[in-house]
């Protein structure tokens, strides 16, 4: 009976680990992202803590995509997510793969400086080395919208989107100057409630 529950155990584990893993680049997946993202913003809001959310996305994939094929293109972005995985801190900052070259990285109790800070490690970590593979080199870069929260009133509402929208915009705009960046903002709570530059 023992042995039957921790093999049904593992296989639950197992599955589990499946349904919220990104099949090519091992780190979490959209729907793990959906469920604890929004999670996270409740949890910050609720005890009046710092949150910071950052999406990246690789620029001009779709060049060495199509230069070198989708197997290189594949392995790269799987380089890519290990790279900037290196990056965070283990057991509390999380990424996930949100798009085909798109990532949302997660940063729980941490302000708008420290999470600047290691966006800047994770660019860096995607542009310092080509991407080797099978008659393939290649240099690439990646563009990041940083957004944080700190001090929201507890009766605000739709936090985790409004913060995601400001992340998304910040993106736009690095993509807008010229890639290969960090934009940072923060969302404020003041009579305007806008968000504002970092
Ligand atoms: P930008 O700097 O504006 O982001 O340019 P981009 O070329 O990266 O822009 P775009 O988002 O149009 O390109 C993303 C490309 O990613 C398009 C698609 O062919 C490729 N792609 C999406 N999913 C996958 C995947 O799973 N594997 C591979 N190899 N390529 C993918
Ligand atoms: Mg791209």
């Amino acid at each position: 009976m023992s042995d039957l529950e921790s093999a049904l155990r593992a296989t639950f584990i197992v599955g589990h680990r499946l349904a919220t893993t990104d099949q090519l680049t091992g780190v979490a997946n959209r729907r793990f992202y959906a469920k604890h993202y929004p999670r996270e913003i409740s949890r910050a809001a609720r005890y009046g803590h710092a949150v910071s959310v950052a999406m990246c996305d690789i620029d001009h994939f779709k060049r060495a995509n199509d230069e070198y094929g989708h197997a290189a293109g594949d392995m790269i972005l799987r380089e890519c997510a290990q790279r900037m995985q290196q990056c965070l801190h283990r057991g509390s900052d999380w990424m996930a793969r949100v798009g085909g070259d798109e990532f949302a990285v997660v940063f729980p109790e941490t302000a708008i400086d420290r999470a600047l800070d290691i966006c800047r490690k994770m660019r860096d970590a995607v542009s310092s080395t080509p991407f080797v593979g099978d008659g393939m080199q290649v240099s690439l870069t990646a563009s990041f919208g940083l957004a944080s929260l700190w001090g929201a009133p507890k009766d605000a509402k739709r936090l985790a989107e409004r913060l995601l929208s400001a992340a998304d915009q910040a993106l736009y705009q690095r993509k807008a100057a010229g890639r290969n960046g960090v934009t940072a903002t923060k969302l404020q709570f003041g009579s305007d409630n806008s968000t504002q530059p970092a």
